[in-house]
């Protein structure tokens, strides 16, 4: 028996998860390494932004996943591996061998590479930060104390749909209140990397929605409340979104043959389940009237940086 331990239920993983399930591989015993039960949609996540999902409706189930794809589940993040010992070290102490480990840890915001920005701007990667925040603005702005100056950093695809989700929500929950946003973009147009089509309509909604472009402008430094402009100017916010592409991951996974086995593997041969059904659905719960929207394909970047695309 070949042991292949999953590191990170991101959408990569999870694909992977539900082809065991369709297609198992005998000799194959699965492990799961994840800090979270569950794995936010990123499709759907400015749909959830602008209250048309809930949070149930736009995460994926691991753990109904894992049990149909007879995976074994352990609830941690890895801090490390040993790969000429073949171990995972995982934050709670445990340790596991493996014969073959995947590492889809997921991305970092580039926020770290601007002076400012990892303190006073709020990164949408990881996901799972990024929405325990926006539900906290969503109460305030029901009690009235909703942030009122809203900037966002990146052109791309998911500031200009984020910014879009962010308005229509604080809108709808404070309809009398007055917000301003801007959006920043090194770029001279948004959505860069998309057909001149798509750049003048959505140029066209952003204007008629009353958001200010700051376009082939870079954001040098933030302060508290403050985007500084390479060349002079500012941009006053009190919530700054950062939303300028995805970065390598660093220090997360630590890879050393040094690191030495600390606990016993787990083995919980009880958390292993048969397959369910042939054509199961493991979002937490369906939307409710709506199917979520279908995962739509992007153009491959060269690079895992790209300042005007997805994180
Ligand atoms: C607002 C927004 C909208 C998007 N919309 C689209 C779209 O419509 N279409 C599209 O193609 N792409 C879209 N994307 C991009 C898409 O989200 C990413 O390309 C995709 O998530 C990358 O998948 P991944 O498996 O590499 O990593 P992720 O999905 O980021 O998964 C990484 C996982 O690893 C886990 N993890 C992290 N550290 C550890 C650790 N140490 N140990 C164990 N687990 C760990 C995290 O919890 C996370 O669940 C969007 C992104 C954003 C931000």
């Amino acid at each position: 028996m070949k042991r292949l331990v999953l590191l990170g239920g991101g959408h990569s993983h999870v694909e992977v998860l539900r082809r065991f399930g369709t297609e198992p591989l005998t000799g194959t015993e699965l492990v799961l390494v994840s800090p979270y039960p569950d794995s936010p949609y990123s499709g759907m996540l400015p749909g959830w932004i602008a209250g048309h999902y809930t949070r149930d409706e736009c995460h994926i189930d691991l753990m109904r996943l894992t049990r149909f794809a007879n995976c074994r589940f352990a609830r941690s993040a890895c801090n490390g591996i040993n790969p000429e010992a073949r171990l995972v070290f995982c934050e709670d102490g445990t340790t596991l061998p493996y014969d073959v480990v995947s590492v889809d840890t997921g991305t970092r915001s580039p926020a770290f590479d601007t002076p400012g920005a990892p303190e006073h701007a709020l990164p949408v990667k990881p996901v799972e930060h990024f929405i325990s925040v926006w539900d906290e603005i969503c109460k305030r702005a029901v009690r009235g104390q909703a942030p009122r100056r809203i900037a966002v950093a990146g052109g791309g695809a998911a500031g200009v749909e984020m910014l879009l989700a962010m308005q229509y929500r604080l809108r709808k929950l404070a309809p009398l209140a007055e917000f301003s946003f801007d959006l920043v973009s090194d770029t001279g147009s948004i959505l860069a990397t998309h057909n001149i089509k798509v750049r003048t309509i959505f140029t066209r909604v952003l204007e008629q929605r009353g958001v200010t472009l700051h376009l082939g402008r870079t954001v040098e430094r933030v302060d508290r409340c403050r985007l500084r402009l390479r060349g002079g100017g500012s941009i006053e916010a009190d919530t700054i979104v950062w939303a300028t592409g995805a970065s390598a991951p660093f220090r997360r996974v630590r890879t050393c043959a040094s690191l030495r086995r600390r606990k016993p593997s787990i083995s919980n041969p009880r958390s292993r389940a048969s397959s369910a059904s042939a054509r199961p659905s493991f979002f937490r719960k369906a939307s409710r009237s709506k199917q979520p929207r279908r995962w739509r394909q992007q153009t491959p970047s060269p690079s895992t940086r790209s300042p005007a695309g997805k994180s």
